[in-house]
């Protein structure tokens, strides 16, 4: 069994918590002193740093929000002066107030060394040569494969948004033998090997690291017998780091939660009370080691569950279930986070278009054309030249909204249904 950090991934979990507890400390009088939203958040609630004293205690503060986020955009969620952030990202797709996250040097340098835990744990080597197929423009965590391949001495190809025959050149020209893409990208690279008649055993790959979209076990056995080779999960937070929450091990009995950087709870969706271990629920994470952007019981919306078995692998840390549902209506394409509420937003602010739509992703489809949003007009709008430039209109507004190429669809007002997913 390979370790990136042996001597916290397969720590004894009492002296984990201690390291928790001693971390949680810092991190509240952090928060507690450099950031109004949490110093008025436990004024409000009678609370001092003091009464903050372990993990247990954790549940007398009120969970952070997306929404909260938001309403202290751009910089009232830092904890530290703007000196210190060396980088700020930005997440495309959210609704409202966008989000600036900020990241100090300490901040990159754990995040790097946590994507190269993932890598090592799924048995990548100096000797791999990875190949980075997402959009280094819009998903904030393609970079992070490149920091974490560096740290281990992996060689990196970051082949980005080239189409699959590209993509399926560079792999066998340059002998890559990891994969790192969205699932449903994989998909599509390998129905073009179909295609064009290319068996996976022309190809030198044997590992694939596939996240920012949900993908089911289904899906799993197609992409390791179509590329020939072990398909791992991973998984992140956007308003945390994405990817370098967790990752599966070479086990694939769940995705270890990195609980030296991140405390996670499990609890019910609309009563907000904590569920027991095993219980399926919302994941909430408290950010143990973070300093521009500490965020305290952030509510993520993905739904899994825990389990602190001890792992065939060795590793201590806990588990979470793969997670393929939220608990909000947010999904992802291609890596890109999209709300129902914003494409409301977006046609609500056009004349001529009804406030109903209907969308459906296609997950196997591959990069083009994903995502199709079929919006109602008014019967005057859908004459001639009219109809045409409102088509344009609602097209424009939605891929600059959004961030991605929408295939739009227009009717003559009639009902239609929310979110349909196929
Ligand atoms: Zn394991």
């Amino acid at each position: 069994m390979a370790l990136f950090s042996p001597e916290t991934e397969t720590m004894n979990r009492c002296e984990l918590l201690d390291l928790q507890n001693e971390r949680l400390g810092i991190l509240i009088n952090h928060a507690y002193a450099n950031v109004r939203f949490y110093r008025n958040q436990f004024d409000a609630a009678g609370l001092n740093p003091d009464d903050i004293k372990t993990l247990d205690d954790l549940k007398k503060i009120p969970f952070t929000t997306r929404e909260d986020l938001m309403d202290n955009y751009p910089y009232g969620m830092f904890a530290v002066p703007l000196r210190d952030v060396v980088r700020l990202q930005f997440p495309l797709g959210h609704y409202g107030n966008p989000i600036v996250i900020g990241y100090t040097r300490e901040d990159l340098k754990i995040w790097r060394e946590l994507v190269a835990r993932i890598m090592v744990g799924v048995g990548i080597t100096e000797h791999d040569i990875i190949q980075v197929a997402f959009n280094y423009g819009l998903f904030m965590g393609a970079f992070r494969f490149n920091q974490g391949a560096e740290l281990i001495g992996a060689a990196v190809v970051p082949a980005s948004i080239a189409p699959a025959d590209v993509q399926i050149r560079i792999m066998r020209d340059f002998r890559s033998t990891v994969l790192v893409s969205t699932p449903s990208f994989a998909l599509h690279i390998i129905e073009t090997m179909r295609t064009q008649g290319i068996d996976p055993k022309e190809l030198s790959l044997k590992i694939g690291l596939f996240g920012a979209e949900p993908w089911p076990e289904s899906a799993r056995g197609i992409i390791e017998e179509g590329l020939g080779i072990k398909a791992y999960d991973i998984y992140g937070v956007t308003e945390l780091i994405e990817p370098g929450i967790s990752g599966e091990c070479t086990e694939k009995a769940g995705l270890h939660i990195f609980e030296d950087h991140f405390f996670p709870e499990i609890i019910d969706p609309v009563t907000g009370q904590p569920l027991i271990e095993g219980e399926e629920g919302e994941l909430v994470l408290t950010s143990l080691t973070t300093s521009a952007y500490p965020l305290l019981r952030y509510r993520t919306h993905d739904r899994t569950a825990l389990c602190t078995k001890p792992c065939a692998c060795g590793r201590t840390l806990v588990r979470m279930n793969r997670t393929f549902k939220r608990t909000d209506q947010m999904i992802s394409v291609r890596g890109i986070n999209v709300f129902p509420e914003m494409i409301a937003e977006v046609l609500s602010g056009i004349e001529g278009i009804g406030p109903e739509y209907s969308l459906a992703i296609n997950q196997h489809a591959g990069m083009n054309d994903k995502l199709k949003i079929c919006v109602e007009a008014s019967p005057e709008s859908m004459h001639g030249e009219n109809e045409a430039a409102l088509h344009e209109k609602v097209q424009s507004a939605l891929r600059k909204a959004l961030g991605l190429r929408v295939q739009v669809e227009m009717k003559k007002g009639s009902s239609l249904f929310l979110v349909d997913m196929v």
